[in-house]
């Protein structure tokens, strides 16, 4: 680990808000919270908290408004737009739709693909990229677990071979479980042979790597505000315009449509908005939208590829430090070495994963996660286990050997510090070595610490 201390030292991560925060530990000492729960929102970047605290006294009701602040406003909704074009490098043409997130998003393009689309998708995927095209007029076949980047190419090739019509691949370009990064570009390569057409899911991608629609080639890419740095509710759809200006709007209202009128045989007849009005019915998440833009251009002036390199810095000195805990087995579907964000999950020998989690959390201050991560059939598929993860967190469980039905996933970024990765190390190898101080009960499916009963 002293090897790389130097250069994870030297570059200093990006301030964020709640970086100073102190919680409480069981013991009533406090700690100042080291959260390492990236994957699942990740706390605002202080740029764009003042960014946001900037703007706040101008903002206004954008789109229509005759005011001055409601012109301003207009203008930096459509700046922001343009911003996160140039974040994600679009092509000519590309649109910019904001949604409230991912999961919108991607519900978005299964709501706007022609009838009869088939839908092609891993069975690895986040919840969000494997179920919103469960829907009728669509088909979906779920392509199972491949156990190299190679032979998910080969896979989607299979899979696509002989068939015709409108089809859409959707993949993920990190895993929210391993942190794994899938070959984008090889399965869009495929995906365009056959005449199909591939988004992105870029929720755990963008916020750690730099992503390039043009240089990927992928049709659309997806991604939530609160991944990266910019919690305001806002997130992205962004991609080619022929599908989205084909359909019906997502949502019906007001700011989809160009015109409404009542003809004289009483019906009502709507022009709706061509480009990103149109399924952006509402009033739009302004300040979501500015925060997104803000992130954009933060990460930017950052250098995405410094943060990714300081990111994999702290990457491996976690990895070197839980190979040396032999009762840890880190979680992964293409093998030791394979690119990765810092996203990583993994299991305890002899510890029910929601425990180990509820002793970090209660015990040393450290936020991370543990479950199946709205995963469900990856991580079954990783753990090898496919019954219901259990409910009791009391009693450890898997001490003779038997598998955890779930999994402890710790994940980072741009402003994490060196001493939260070295902090969770040290607890990793205490709570394995010495076991746990407190007992913990499950309490409305959480488990916590039994405050009633002290175990030491
Ligand atoms: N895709 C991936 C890979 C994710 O990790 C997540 C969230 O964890 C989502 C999609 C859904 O994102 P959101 O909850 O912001 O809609």
């Amino acid at each position: 680990m002293s090897s790389s201390s130097a250069s994870v030292a030297a570059c200093t991560p990006l301030p964020v808000l709640g970086r100073d925060v102190e919680v409480p530990l069981v013991t009533g000492e406090k700690v100042v919270y080291a959260a390492l729960d990236y994957a699942a929102s990740a706390p605002a970047l202080q740029r764009v908290w003042d960014d946001v605290a900037a703007y706040a006294p101008y903002y206004g009701s954008v789109h229509r408004g005759a005011g001055y602040l409601s012109q301003l406003s207009t203008d930096l909704f459509e700046q922001s737009r343009a911003a996160v074009a140039e974040f994600l490098d679009l092509r000519e043409g590309d649109q910019v739709v904001f949604t409230r997130a991912t999961t919108d998003s991607l519900n978005l393009l299964a709501s706007v693909l022609p009838a009869g689309t088939a839908v092609f998708a891993f069975e690895t995927e986040h919840h969000a990229s494997l179920l919103p095209w469960r829907r009728a007029g669509l088909t979906v076949d779920y392509l199972r677990a491949p156990r190299s980047p190679r032979q998910a190419v080969a896979a989607l090739e299979e899979a696509l071979r002989g068939t015709e019509g409108p089809r859409l691949v959707c993949v993920t370009g990190a895993s929210n479980v391993t942190g794994e990064i899938w070959p984008v570009a090889e399965l869009a390569e495929v995906a365009h042979r056959h005449g199909a057409r591939i988004v992105l899911d870029a929720a755990q991608l963008a916020p750690h790597h730099r992503v390039s629609v043009r240089e990927l080639d992928v049709d659309w890419v997806a991604f939530s505000g609160h991944k990266l740095y910019a919690p305001f509710g806002a997130g992205v759809l962004a991609g080619r315009q022929d599908w989205l200006d084909a359909a019906e709007p997502y949502l019906a209202g007001g700011g989809a449509s160009r015109s409404v009128a009542r003809e004289a045989d009483g019906s009502v007849v709507v022009e709706w908005h061509q480009g990103a009005a149109r399924h952006e019915a509402g009033s739009p998440n302004v300040i979501g939208a500015y925060a997104i833009a803000s992130a954009c251009r933060a990460l930017t002036e950052a250098g995405l590829d410094t943060l990714a390199a300081r990111e994999q810095e702290l990457l491996a000195r976690l990895r070197a430090g839980l190979a040396e805990v032999p009762e840890v087995k880190v979680l992964s579907l293409f093998g030791d070495g394979h690119p990765q964000v810092g996203v990583l999950s993994f299991v305890v020998s002899g510890w029910n994963s929601s425990h180990f989690a509820a002793a970090l959390s209660a015990e040393y201050g450290i936020g991370v996660r543990d479950g199946l991560f709205c995963a469900h059939p990856l991580v079954r598929h990783l753990l090898g286990a496919e019954e219901e993860a259990p409910s009791e967190c009391g009693a450890p469980e898997g001490r003779d050997g038997e598998r955890s039905l779930n999994a402890i996933r710790v994940s980072f970024g741009a402003g994490t510090p060196t001493e939260h990765v070295d902090r969770f190390v040290t607890a990793v190898k205490e709570l394995v070595s010495d076991g746990a101080r407190w007992s913990y009960r499950t309490e409305a499916g959480r488990c916590v610490p039994d405050t009633r009963i002290h175990a030491a």
